[in-house]
């Protein structure tokens, strides 16, 4: 059993030293859920917010943090007609499923909230199951990364879950992050490269055959054109799409690739974590808390107000809550006044 940090007990809190190990990683989980607002979204993430706040509670009442089905439904659904395990289990399923997606975000909050521990799902099988948080240390070079302080009215961006992309791509890859070798580039080279050769070789034989040919032009003639200018303007897409990529190391990922329920997903090329040298393709969906309204903010493409950048909209006021996007800094400063009238901002300045 791997839970000897969870078993641990506990004087309260105390107000000297770092906080226990099962205490950090339990506050991790809740304010990840907070700040991403997904704690109020789906009945799985209420189940995992209600079973990291009742862990801090109980870890520092120095109680056990094992929990049964029941302690997580009184919690959450205390009147739903489904009888405890029958209802927690489809949600289980699903928090397993996805917890790889949150890895980065809980890294991310845990160095903003200056903890070395982040939580991790577990279930001892039984009658009644156990279900716990289990702490994991953070390597140290995961906690020295330097958080950058942010003025009041700025955010700070936490990588939200990388979604998976779209199943066709590869069932394998649900963590979302792909390695970027050598062996990728070169077949997406290649892919590109002959889809090029057909496409030229379709149009050229458009036009050797239509010169020779001394009817007039019927609808077929027409659809086939059409057709060849959509496999042009496609392949110009491509390479503009590939062309952002390597020249900005992050752009917002085609809906063809994510999933339907995924959006706002951006794609970057970015440093492998583990291996020198190491390249990987990530998605990954950023989102902050408005600091006027404390609506959700998401990334969108700039368009032409705010050409050749990522920035963040408010989801409650998109065209006035709107922040700049850093993604290796993680954090954006406002790009039109907040709510202030001219006179204000003068003031505070
Ligand atoms: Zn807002």
């Amino acid at each position: 059993m791997t839970t000897a940090a969870k078993s641990e007990t506990l004087p309260g809190p105390s107000m000297d030293g770092p906080e226990p190990a099962i205490v950090q990683a339990a506050a991790v989980a809740c304010a990840y859920l907070t700040k991403t607002q997904q704690a109020n979204k789906a009945s799985h993430f209420k189940v995992f917010f209600e079973l990291a706040e009742q862990t801090v509670v109980r870890a520092r009442a120095g109680k056990t943090t094992d929990f049964t089905a029941q302690n997580l439904k009184s919690g959450v659904a205390e009147h739903a007609s489904k009888e405890a395990s029958g209802w927690l289990s489809p949600l289980w399923t699903k928090l397993m499923e996805l917890e790889p997606q949150w890895e980065a975000g809980l890294i991310d909050t845990a160095q903003q909230l200056g903890k070395t521990y982040i939580p991790k799902l577990g279930k001892l099988p039984g009658s009644p199951s156990h279900y716990f948080i289990e702490a994991v240390e953070l390597a140290p070079v995961e906690t020295a990364e330097p958080r950058p302080v942010v003025p009041p009215d700025w955010v700070h961006y936490t990588p939200e879950a990388v979604a998976a992309p779209a199943a066709w791509l590869n069932k394998a890859l649900t963590s979302g992050v792909v390695p970027w070798g050598r062996g990728l580039n070169w077949s997406v080279g290649g892919l590109i490269g002959i889809f090029l050769i057909v496409v030229l070789f379709v149009v050229w034989l458009m036009f050797a055959a239509g010169s020779k040919i001394a009817r007039p032009v019927s609808p077929g003639d027409l659809s086939i054109a059409a057709l060849v200018l959509g496999f042009v303007w496609l392949l110009l897409r491509v390479f503009h799409f590939l062309d952002q990529l390597y020249t900005f190391r992050i752009v917002m990922a085609p809906d063809m690739l994510t999933p339907l329920s995924a959006y706002d997903v951006t794609l970057e090329i970015r440093r492998h974590k583990a291996e020198e040298g190491q390249a990987e393709l990530a998605f990954v969906r950023y989102s902050a808390t408005c600091p006027a309204c404390g609506g959700i903010v998401e990334i969108h493409e700039g368009r032409r107000a705010f050409p050749d950048r990522l920035v963040g909209r408010c989801r409650r006021a998109a065209r006035e809550h709107v922040f700049s996007f850093d993604p290796v800094l993680k954090t954006g400063y406002p790009l039109r006044s907040l709510g202030r009238t001219p006179s204000e901002s003068l003031r505070s300045s």
